[in-house]
């Protein structure tokens, strides 16, 4: 049998350390740990766009209605790697996040506030 040891609830993976013998533990491991389930926390809390299904008549569709739905599909990818940016592991966080806000930044550009 082995024993559980109380892990941190951000995810870190860090194991808690009971400090006090009364009421319950802790259930992060630094300031660090509850900020970043904090933000988490916020960023689930905000409604997104999800990703539509491609449907097979869409190249069927006029050229304009094409261009339309793939701007959408690249907004919502744009949001989704940006919430990923507060939710994945660090190695991967930094890069969620900066092609996010790139993918964003290049539709505001492209194609003018409109589509955001
Ligand atoms: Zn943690």
């Amino acid at each position: 049998m082995t024993l559980e040891l109380p892990r941190c609830a951000c995810g870190c993976g860090a194991v808690l350390v009971r400090t006090g013998k009364r009421g319950p533990g802790p259930a992060y491991a630094s300031a660090a740990c509850r900020k970043r389930a904090e933000r988490r926390r916020r960023a689930d809390a905000v409604e997104l766009p999800t990703l539509v299904p491609a449907e097979p008549s869409m190249s069927a569709r006029p050229v304009d209605a094409q261009v339309e739905r793939a701007l959408l599909e690249a907004r919502a990818v744009g949001f989704a790697l940006m919430r990923l940016g507060s939710q994945a592991r660090p190695e991967l966080a930094w890069r969620c996040t900066k092609l996010g806000e790139a993918i964003i930044a290049a539709l505001g550009s492209t194609f003018g506030k409109e589509t955001l």
